[in-house]
């Protein structure tokens, strides 16, 4: 049987980022992905913004990483040439009950070492955003944009001269837990040793785990999808900035985004559904984004909203659950050596990746 030293499963966004950190490391890094290309999963289906790490709760994970991944993925993207724009975001209170939230997120991103946002009038956004409706405003200057799928080439590029592969078309069907190795069967029955394993599956995270045998199956948590879809803009984006409503439950709120091209778009919204392939549009939730959008950008035109595309956020609680943090498990947590499973990594994911890469790389320098 074949051995290498470490294997990751999944050739998403995050899975690349780790491979990429270990074999910078020095590591045998191979990378095994079900299907036949890089980032086909919900790394393709995002709004590709860098967030700036406002929201999260002080000193959980995804506060951490994604203030630190934000800053790696700026410096990565101007050093690998990766496209990217910092154009800033304006979070916008649309009533007066939300300017009173907005002083409550500038405190949260203050204690997560985000530093640089400013209040702003109406006048003052209306400055920056001539057809903005809104109370007053939160300008968020280092949030930004990247091409996700360059990002993930150069991701792959890294790897592959540090002298790590990917392999497509290898979905990983079991692995068998032993002292020192683990033995992975892929689909075709082809078996392999790795010393290390990273289950970077996404939305197959947890199932995957649940075939790993001697993992304990209480360390495997739920798996629950809530739906994001997006809905185009037709014509010309009339902002240059990302521009957010006070964030949701669930979600960050039928925002305004614009991709590289300066095509706009709206969403995602949050529908919680029963399985992680539900990824159609359904073209009667429009009329839900015209009143959200309308609130910020009351100009919108009858028509001017088109399906787009929708992705799953790989949630780990339930619709009536407070939101999860990441969970990053190593042997510590589930007791099997050389075992790295990364569940619920949603957003800020993209943004953190680098920063993930880091922390699992450092969990194998230390076991
Ligand atoms: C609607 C939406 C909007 C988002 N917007 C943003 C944003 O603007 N900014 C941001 O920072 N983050 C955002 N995110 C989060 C970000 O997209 C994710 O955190 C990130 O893409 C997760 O990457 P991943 O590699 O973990 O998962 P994935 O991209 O899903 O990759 C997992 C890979 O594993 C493979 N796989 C599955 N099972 C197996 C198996 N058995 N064997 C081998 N391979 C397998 C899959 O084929 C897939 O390629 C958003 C997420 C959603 C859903």
């Amino acid at each position: 049987m074949e051995k290498i030293e470490c294997v990751v499963i999944g050739a998403g966004v995050v899975g690349l980022a780790v491979a990429r950190a270990l074999a910078l490391q020095g590591r045998e890094v191979m990378v095994l992905e079900a299907a036949d290309a890089i980032g086909t999963g919900t790394s393709s289906r995002n709004s590709e913004v860098i967030h700036a790490g406002i929201y999260y709760p002080q000193g959980s994970l995804k506060a951490l990483l994604c203030v630190q991944g934000r800053a790696m993925l700026y410096d990565y993207c101007a050093a690998r040439g990766v496209g990217h724009s910092r154009c800033g975001k304006l979070l916008v209170a649309t009533s007066d009950e939300q300017v009173a939230q907005l002083q409550g997120i500038i405190k949260k991103a203050a204690a997560n070492g985000v530093h640089d946002l400013v209040l702003m009038s109406r006048e003052q956004a209306q400055t920056m955003e001539p057809a903005l409706q809104c109370v007053a405003a939160v300008h968020s200057p280092s949030t930004g944009i990247v091409d996700s799928h360059a990002l993930m080439l150069a991701y792959q590029g890294d790897l592959e001269n540090a002298g790590g592969l990917v392999v497509l078309n290898s979905p990983l069907a079991q692995a068998h837990c032993a002292p020192g190795a683990i033995t992975l069967v892929a689909g075709d029955g082809t078996e392999l040793q790795a010393r290390w394993v990273v289950n970077s599956a996404g939305l197959q995270a947890q199932p995957l785990a649940r075939r790993f045998d001697g993992l304990p199956a209480q360390a495997v948590p739920p798996s629950y999808y809530a739906k994001g879809n997006y809905f185009t803009l037709a014509g010309r984006s009339p902002f240059s900035r990302l521009i957010y409503p006070v964030p949701e439950a669930a979600g960050l709120g039928v925002h305004l985004t614009i991709d590289l091209g300066g095509q706009a778009k709206f969403g995602p919204d949050v529908q919680w559904v029963e399985s992680a392939d539900d990824l159609v549009v359904d073209p009667a939730r429009g009329d839900a984004f015209y009143a959200e959008v309308r609130k910020y950008w009351p100009d919108l035109k009858d028509g001017a909203l088109l399906p787009g595309y929708a992705g799953m956020r790989p949630k780990i609680q339930s619709p009536d659950e407070p939101a999860k943090d990441f969970m990053i498990q190593g042997p510590a947590v589930h007791g099997v050596a050389g075992l790295v499973n990364l569940f619920g990594i949603e957003s800020p994911g993209l943004t953190s990746s680098l920063a993930i890469g880091s922390l699992v790389s450092q969990m194998l320098v230390e076991a």
